[in-house]
């Protein structure tokens, strides 16, 4: 009965957010900082980090949206196929429906945190059924032609969601980016006697933790709305600067989830059985 809930919320969650358009309109693609591009939707963050070896892309968005994920690519100048290497911010469709689309189309090996991939290969309604080629832990590397990618673990929204941090090299200054998996409490999640993730809360408090720990320069995440992109990008046309380079933002909008975060804890557990979004 309570996996039947949950299924039912998810179920509900989902189709309301294809309801929002903002998810599948096109943009243009954009150069961040140095070799990190952003080829995603308006509001569902797609990343490319080009190198000489090829391309290696984060996130996949639904299969609707992968031609214009794959237009914005060619655009920038790149090839669509030179995707070698394909990983996720968590195992949530709005970051993950297409990646077995993806890896069919350019042969890209998909790279997942150990605890997201039984959802990945998951063929259920909504997961993309899609063969994890290499498992990832807590601090593994991922490397291409000269980049390196650092997959942190900041488990709660989902058990293997992940930040990804990087260096990029602009004007000769070295800048530290970090993508973060997400920090959010969706609505219809339970913090409080979960009993098929006992330890969200746990998990929660110790993402807030090392998200608070990380160095950063240039502030991304999974949404353009983590880090206000559509502000950004019409800064950036009227002055020139770059500001994506935020981070000031960065640990503001830490500090104002954790703080969302442990009012909705507390809120549950004065009032066991709620969830998040109850009154
Ligand atoms: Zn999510």
């Amino acid at each position: 009965m309570v996996s039947r809930i949950v299924c039912w919320l998810a179920f509900a969650t989902l189709l309301a957010a294809q309801d929002d358009p903002e998810w599948h309109r096109a943009i243009p693609g954009f150069q961040i900082a140095g070799n990190l591009y952003y080829v995603g939707t308006a509001a569902l963050a797609v990343y490319l980090i080009n190198t000489p070896q090829g391309n290696i892309l984060i996130n996949s968005d639904f299969p609707e949206d992968v031609p214009a994920i794959r237009a914005s690519i060619e655009k920038l100048g790149f090839r669509y196929a030179d995707a070698k290497i394909l990983l996720i911010s968590h195992a949530h469709g709005d970051h993950d429906a297409a990646t077995a689309l993806i890896k069919k189309q350019t042969g890209a090996k998909l790279m997942v945190m150990d605890a997201d991939v039984a959802e990945e290969e998951s063929t259920a309604r909504g997961r993309p059924g899609a063969k994890v080629d290499r498992v990832l832990h807590d601090g593994s590397t991922v490397e291409l032609g000269g980049s390196r990618l650092t997959a942190r673990l900041t488990p709660g929204h989902t058990k293997g969601c992940t930040t990804w941090t990087m260096q990029v090299q602009e004007d000769g200054r070295t800048l530290n980016a970090v993508i973060i998996g997400s920090p959010n409490v969706n609505p219809g999640y339970l913090l409080v006697g979960n009993r098929e993730y006992p330890q969200i809360a746990d998990d929660y408090v110790k993402t807030f933790a090392v998200l608070k720990s990380l160095p950063c320069d240039l502030f991304l995440g999974a949404h353009g709305a983590y880090f206000d992109m559509k502000a950004k990008l019409e800064k950036r046309k009227a002055d020139g600067a770059n500001p994506f380079i935020d981070p000031v933002g960065y640990q503001a909008y830490v500090a104002e989830r954790e703080q969302t975060f442990r009012k909705e804890w507390a809120r549950e557990k004065a009032h066991p059985g709620s969830r998040m979004g109850d009154k």
